[in-house]
């Protein structure tokens, strides 16, 4: 291939921002709170929403902006549970807790839909469908033996795609086939996590940025946090730093979450008609690798976004790109000679289990752990833990209060032992697909 593959107006920034950049805002911050929530992605603004609809006063307080993490960085790809289902859940819990577990998981995805639509939140959301791109035979088995169970959790349609059928899902021969999921859907993330901070702000939640809480000391029955802009007491804490809680003031929740960094490329516009060619119907795609890729087409159908778990071990968003370009062209020949417009990085929480999780821990509140598939789930366990902290639900949630747990040596700082994964992970996806 000749010449480069960044265009000349190539950028290091989410695509994302061109249309919905996180704003900065001017808010002071207060003395003093009902519920403070430590984090201004999905997850801390739909808990800031249901609180402050309870009539709580809350205060959310984000380091950077409010959304400026994974939630306006992510492929926008919604789903409900497809991971989890995915995952050995009656291995570790026995069938009939995992059936609430993967039942609580479902419900993520009709919330959301439900949430924007109530909220009114401008932010592209069709209910597209999700196909997932068997990397190997096995994988289109393996995929097979969960149609049944996602069904169930998603209550809509999930069918088995034979590699003979793909194209009608798939502008590519290079996968043996996937499951096509009608449970899922794809939006803008800049403008859900936007919409959602406008949603929070009209129920009544003040939004404060640029505030970075360093530690937590208890204060009667309350807290106070200790931030790097000054001091504010609340009764009650919700930590909803996900990805970004690596050195923050809950350590513990820090050593039960992996930080993993994903990347996304976005190309120049190809027009919608190739654009259309390669996603029939504009359907989100992600494939079965360990080193998962992710793609879709924009949101105006002109462009390719292409993400995965490239930075593996590499230094820099430019090589990270070339990575994914090349995975690109691999599934995508025809575009060899496409460049790219921007690329971006965020961090997305693993947990041990691989589960999410909703809690409390010494008196704190928190909510983590969305294993990168969070648009919906972030949504849903932000609802949820505001529930519980408002005394408002109904019924227990099958994700609250699960064993968390962590690892002996592990600190939550992962940098020494991704490299060691990503490259064993991708000489394994290597391995099978000779294997096959
Ligand atoms: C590149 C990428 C692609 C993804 N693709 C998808 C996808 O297609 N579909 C999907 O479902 N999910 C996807 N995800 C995952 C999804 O984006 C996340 O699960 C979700 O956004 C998590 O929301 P959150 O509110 O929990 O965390 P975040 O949005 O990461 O917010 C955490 C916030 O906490 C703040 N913070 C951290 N520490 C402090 C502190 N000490 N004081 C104050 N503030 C602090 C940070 O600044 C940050 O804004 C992707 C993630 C990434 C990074």
């Amino acid at each position: 291939m000749g010449g480069s593959i960044f265009a000349a107006e190539f950028q290091e920034r989410p695509y994302w921002w061109e249309a919905a950049e996180p704003p900065r805002r001017d808010a002071a911050l207060p003395a003093r709170t009902r519920v403070a929530i430590v984090g201004g992605g999905y997850t801390g603004l739909s808990a800031a929403l249901t609180l402050a609809r309870l009539g709580h006063e809350v205060v959310v307080l984000d380091a950077e902006r409010i959304g400026w993490g994974a939630s306006s960085r992510n492929g926008g790809m919604v789903s409900g549970g497809l991971k989890v289902a995915r995952g050995p859940l009656e291995r570790n819990f026995g069938p009939e807790r995992a059936a609430e577990i993967a039942r609580a998981c479902g419900a993520s995805f009709p919330f959301i839909e439900e949430l924007i639509a109530r909220e009114a939140i401008a932010c592209d959301y069709v209910r597209s469908g999700r196909f997932v791109a068997a990397w190997t035979p096995r994988h289109l088995e393996a995929l097979a033996a969960t149609r049944a169970r996602i069904e169930e959790i998603s209550g809509l349609p999930a069918r088995i795609v034979p590699r003979a059928e793909q194209r009608d899902f798939l502008g590519s021969d290079h996968y043996h086939g996937g499951l096509f999921a009608e449970g899922a859907g794809s939006l803008h993330p800049g403008k859900y996590a936007r919409g959602l901070a406008a949603a929070a702000e009209r129920a009544g939640a003040r939004l404060v940025d640029g505030v970075r809480v360093a530690a937590l000391s208890r204060e009667g029955a309350g807290f106070r946090l200790h931030g790097s802009a000054g001091e504010m007491r609340a009764d009650a804490v919700l930590m909803a730093t996900n990805g970004y809680s690596r050195g923050g003031p809950m350590p513990w929740l820090a050593r039960r979450l992996i930080p993993v960094g994903s990347t996304i490329i976005a190309t120049e516009e190809i027009g919608e008609a190739r654009v259309e060619a390669l996603f029939p119907r504009r359907r989100m795609v992600s494939d079965t690798k360990r080193v998962l890729n992710y793609f879709r087409p924009s949101p105006d159908g002109r462009r390719v976004l292409w993400g995965g778990r490239a930075g593996f071990g590499l230094q820099g968003l430019r090589a990270a790109a070339e990575r994914l370009h090349a995975m690109m062209r691999a599934v995508f020949p025809e575009l060899a000679a496409v460049r790219l417009t921007h690329a971006w990085a965020g961090q997305v929480a693993m947990t041990f289990d691989h589960l999410p999780h909703l809690g409390v821990e010494a008196g704190v509140h928190y909510a983590a752990g969305c294993q990168g598939s969070g648009v919906a789930m972030a949504s849903w366990l932000g609802h949820n833990a505001a529930l519980k902290m408002a005394g408002a639900a109904n019924a227990g949630f099958a994700l609250d209060g699960l064993p968390f747990p962590a690892r002996p040596l592990y600190n939550g700082n992962p940098d020494w032992i991704l490299p060691i994964v990503g490259r064993w992970y991708r000489l394994r996806d290597h391995l099978d697909r000779i294997a096959a």
